[in-house]
């Protein structure tokens, strides 16, 4: 039993578990794979203050955990599968059957990319369509690869591919990008990149990848267009499956809770990219992480 396991060790998550074990509360952190979430996957950090020349995300998030556990803070792996969060005891179950009490529960589960919903998506997966640049990049040194999506990540993506990559293809379904002005520059000098407007892909071809059909929204024109990969970026689904029914979450899925990180039940938080909120980045999940630490601790003094 801890005072407080956290789900999720991304920056919300480690952060809000720095802050609770300075606060001298018990603390956990379940992850279910490496720490950092979406920000250890992301290759360069340029938005989050402190680090004049950017920082790696996995850097950044190998840092945030060493920094935690120095205050006593635990991390176990794990995939949360179900919890029970009614009462004085909170319970967390992971896959593989080992279960986590506290009295409170700071949810910072974050969120995973969103799939096209192409039925042959999920096979190719590993194939040739990939959902982190970072991760996968290298393997598409010298070819020619696709990138679906205009918000940050898919431009985040362009610029990182276009450094790799023989040639860069941006498929955006309208016809300009909800991406950051931050972008704006380093997308005009790539030049290896075209941008398809207006356009969706509507198959992956061959296996591994060889090809996309495109199609033009407003023409209703189809044609392929060979690639060897297809990064996709269209967004981000919230990692609650396993809440629903258990906290109140949005019409999207993400949770129910407001700047103060309180959910629907006592002694339950959320944190960063899991939480509804306006501006999903690193500086606000940190942000969230202190916030529902100080929230719990507060929660768990007044028992
Ligand atoms: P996002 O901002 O939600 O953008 C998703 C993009 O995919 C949009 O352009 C959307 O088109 C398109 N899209 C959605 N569903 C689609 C579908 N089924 N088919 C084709 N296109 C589809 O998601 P994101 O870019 O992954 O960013 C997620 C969050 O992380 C954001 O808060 C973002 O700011 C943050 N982030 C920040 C940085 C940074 O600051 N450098 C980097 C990465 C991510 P429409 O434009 O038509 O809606």
């Amino acid at each position: 039993m801890q005072d407080v396991w956290i789900v999720g060790g991304g920056p919300a998550g480690y952060t809000a578990a720095l802050y609770c074990a300075r606060a001298g509360l018990s603390t956990g952190v379940l992850e279910a794979l490496m720490p950092g979430g979406q920000m250890g996957t992301t290759d360069h950090i340029d938005n989050y203050p402190g680090f004049p020349d950017g920082i790696g995300g996995f850097e950044l998030a190998q840092a945030m955990q060493k920094q935690a556990e120095r205050f006593g803070a635990v991390t176990k792996t794990g995939n949360v599968r179900e919890v029970s969060l009614d009462g004085e005891v909170k319970r967390v179950v992971c896959g593989d059957g080992s279960v986590y009490e506290a009295k409170a529960v700071i949810l910072a589960c974050g969120a995973s990319p969103r799939e096209l919903g192409l039925p042959n998506e999920r096979a190719l997966r590993g194939r040739g369509v990939s959902y982190c640049a970072t991760c996968d990049g290298m393997f598409y040194r010298g070819k020619e690869v696709v990138v679906v999506g205009g918000g940050n990540t898919a431009a985040a993506d362009v610029v990182y591919l276009a450094k790799l990559c023989k040639k860069v293809t941006l498929v955006h379904r309208r016809d300009k990008l909800r991406a950051s002005g931050a972008y704006t520059k380093p997308l005009k000098e790539a030049e290896n990149l075209e941008i398809v407007w207006d356009s969706v892909v509507t198959a992956i071809e061959g296996e591994p990848v060889e090809s996309v059909q495109l199609q033009n929204v407003k023409t209703g024109e189809s044609r392929a267009l060979p690639c060897s990969g297809v990064f996709v970026a269209v967004g981000n689904v919230p990692n609650t499956a396993f809440l629903k029914g258990h906290v109140a979450l949005d019409e999207q899925g993400y949770v129910q809770a407001g700047e103060d990180t309180r959910t629907s039940v006592p002694g339950v938080f959320a944190a960063g990219d899991v939480r509804r909120k306006p501006l999903r980045q690193v500086v606000t999940a940190v942000s969230d992480g202190a916030v529902a630490a100080h929230m719990a601790e507060e929660y768990l003094s007044a028992r």
